[in-house]
């Protein structure tokens, strides 16, 4: 190890969402030569693992360390090791309770790290990583899995409360940002809305209160996407921001695309021969993230709607999918017959970034997760936008209103597609959605316009990673300020 290579620590949060990016930001900044330390449960390895042992076949300097997750003992199911595995709402409060059980395990393991890091790299979830920089004196920076147009949405409502005065379903305008942008307060997170989820309110609240005091914000997105948004929100802030996204854009290989975030449930080549088969630009990728839970019913109306558009598509199945009633619907009634060879239906885990990269696929439908969303724009594809919760509806607006690639298929409120309960007065319908899907997909005049600037963002994301781009400006920038830091002391954990 050269002795002027930093030393990063990088603490990635286990949910998908969050540890894919977070893992594949740890690749781009061992690719600049900072050294870089993993610390992640057995589960998250199990998942992100095999990306990450590539790169250090390839050579990257990046070293594993394991800490256990505690379920058992904070009263969690065994196995119940990550986000998309707490079935039930109550469960939250456990899981955060184990994620503070690991801050003892985790500064043992900052005690005995060589060389001493100079920095740490967290998931801005575990808000004890503050005691831990404070007592060995490592500046510390956040990780957040959002992009500016939602930070700084979140920031004007939460200065001006304009949110607080309307109805559930009353439009307001958010004051203060560069576009006129429209939500009702349901479509909002849930720590807009309290007493819709306690506990994730009390989570939110501590993590603000930990974001204080730290050296700045690492955020998977990229200046040229949302200039403006970033040049108001960096104006309101007094914390350093580095743009450093997007992430995927470091998996180039198939073999990374395809064992990025889990094992995948569809045999690697299958898929590709598949798509393969299909004429470019025609195939509709459907997928929720990783978290949702869409019912039998809605399960129903959406795959109805990619029956009714008579098109190919790859649908990835989750939720209440494997349910008889699920089963009843694709056997007995004849879903899978009548769409056999046009449909692709992967259940479990969808190699999603293997799939998007492909010149079949012509369309993203998609839950606008800010990861998904990101690599969409990778792609260079126009989406079907169908937020579910959380700050979905956030990047919903940033990709139909602000950057014009993406049609709606209306969806009204955030609901409670985050557990099995379902919200049946949200269901979509079938004509909603195959109508969105149809605009998205249409060749005339509008869909080509979609598509062209589509195929620019991905020019512009791509170009933000080469060297010389303004991603890799930033990383670069950023491991030197450590780097100089480090020499001169002058940072206060
Ligand atoms: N993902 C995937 N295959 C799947 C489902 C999700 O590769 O079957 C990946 C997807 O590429 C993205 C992440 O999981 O990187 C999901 O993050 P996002 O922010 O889009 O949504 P969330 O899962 O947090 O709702």
């Amino acid at each position: 190890m050269a002795s002027n290579q930093p030393h990063f620590v990088f603490m990635p949060f286990m949910a998908q969402g969050h540890l894919i990016p977070l893992m594949d930001i740890a690749k781009l900044f061992a690719e600049h030569n900072a050294l870089v330390t993993i610390i992640a449960t057995p589960s998250s390895l199990v998942r992100s693992g095999p990306t990450i042992n590539l790169a250090i076949e390839s050579g990257l300097p990046i070293h594993i360390l394991q800490v256990r997750f505690p379920s058992t003992e904070a009263g969690l199911p065994e196995g119940c090791e990550s986000a998309d595995t707490i079935h039930s709402p109550i469960l939250l409060k456990n899981f955060y309770t184990a994620v503070a059980m690991m801050q003892q395990p985790v500064e043992k393991l900052f005690a005995e790290l060589k060389p001493p890091p100079n920095c740490i790299i967290y998931d801005r979830n575990f808000t004890w990583i503050v005691d831990i920089a404070s007592k060995f004196q490592i500046p510390r920076i956040s990780f957040d899995g959002k992009n500016c147009f939602t930070l700084l949405c979140s920031h004007a409502l939460n200065i001006s409360k304009v949110h607080e005065n309307v109805s559930e379903t009353e439009p307001f305008v958010v004051p203060g940002l560069p576009d006129r942008i429209e939500f009702t307060k349901g479509q909002l997170p849930s720590n807009f809305n309290p007493g819709n989820s306690s506990t994730m309110n009390e989570v939110v609240q501590k993590i603000l209160a930990a974001e204080g005091g730290g050296y700045g914000v690492l955020l998977n997105t990229f200046e040229e996407l949302e200039a403006e948004y970033v040049k108001t929100y960096r104006k309101v802030q007094d914390r350093k921001i580095w743009c450093v996204g997007p992430a995927s854009l470091c998996n180039k290989e198939n073999s990374d695309k395809a064992k990025r975030g889990n094992k995948s449930s569809i045999d690697e080549n299958q898929c590709l021969e598949w798509l393969d088969s299909q004429a470019p630009n025609s195939v509709i990728y459907a997928c929720f993230g990783s978290l949702n839970k869409l019912t039998a019913p809605q399960l129903i109306e959406l795959g109805s709607a990619l029956e009714a558009t008579n098109r190919p598509f790859i649908w990835v199945l989750r939720g209440a999918d494997g349910k008889d009633e699920m089963e009843k619907w694709f056997l007995e009634d004849g879903f899978e017959e009548r769409t056999r060879g046009r449909g692709l239906l992967i259940r479990g885990w969808a190699p999603q970034v293997l799939i998007l990269s492909h010149p079949a696929v012509g369309g993203f439908l998609t839950h606008c997760g800010w990861n998904s969303t990101l690599e969409g724009i990778c792609a260079g594809l126009p989406m079907i936008t169908w937020p579910l919760f959380s700050e979905q509806f956030f990047n919903e607006k940033l990709v139909v209103q602000v950057l014009k690639i993406g049609v709606g298929v209306g969806a009204k409120a955030a609901g409670l597609q985050f557990w099995d309960e379902g919200d049946s007065e949200l269901l979509m319908k079938r004509e909603d959605i195959k109508k969105a899907v149809d605009m998205v997909m249409d060749e005339g005049e509008e869909g080509q316009e979609r598509r062209k600037k589509s195929r620019q963002l991905a020019d512009m994301a791509k170009k933000a990673l080469e060297r010389g781009g303004s991603s890799y400006l930033n990383i670069s920038l950023l491991i030197e300020d450590i780097k100089q830091q480090a020499t001169s002391n002058l940072i206060t954990a």
